[in-house]
């Protein structure tokens, strides 16, 4: 089917598709377009008319756009997630930029606001505190860790 236009015929210019009772792609004469994404046409060799549609009214009406479109609006929360999760880095590490670097250690009680360096995640800033966790934002995401297990 990618060998098939996708833009609009044109009234009085030949079309060429797939002709359903011929069984095979035809040149069409291109009668009238009743609807912007439609056009109704006629078999050139064996005559028989047919309402040729665009492959994104067709997209459109099938179950497929819901999904479609919801799949983009998650993609978009996820870029504006990620945008407000660097900016939120940038923000803590400009303001912690003098502070000493803590190397993370679970036996150790940290404190809000502290500069951590992780092994393997990296520099991180704690943003939450709880008695047993800690919540630091990453370069790459925020992760929780435990602390101050004794
Ligand atoms: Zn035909």
């Amino acid at each position: 089917m990618s060998t098939h236009p996708s833009e609009m015929p044109v009234v009085g210019k030949s079309f060429y598709t797939e002709c359903k009772k011929c069984g095979t792609d035809r040149y069409f004469t291109v009668l009238a377009l009743p609807t912007p994404t439609s056009a109704k046409i006629k078999c050139e060799v064996c005559g028989a008319q047919r309402t040729w549609k665009t492959a994104s009214s067709k997209k459109a009406t099938s179950s497929t756009a819901p999904r479609g479109a919801a799949a983009k609006a998650r993609a978009n929360a996820e870029a504006a997630r990620a945008t407000a999760h660097s900016a939120e880095y940038e923000n803590l590490s400009q303001s912690l930029t003098s502070a000493t670097e803590n190397p993370y250690n679970m036996k150790t009680s940290f404190a809000k606001g502290t500069k951590l360096k992780h092994p393997k995640f990296g520099l991180g800033f704690i943003r939450t505190v709880q008695p047993d966790k800690i919540e630091v934002v990453f370069q790459d995401e925020v992760r929780t860790l435990v602390h101050n297990r004794r």
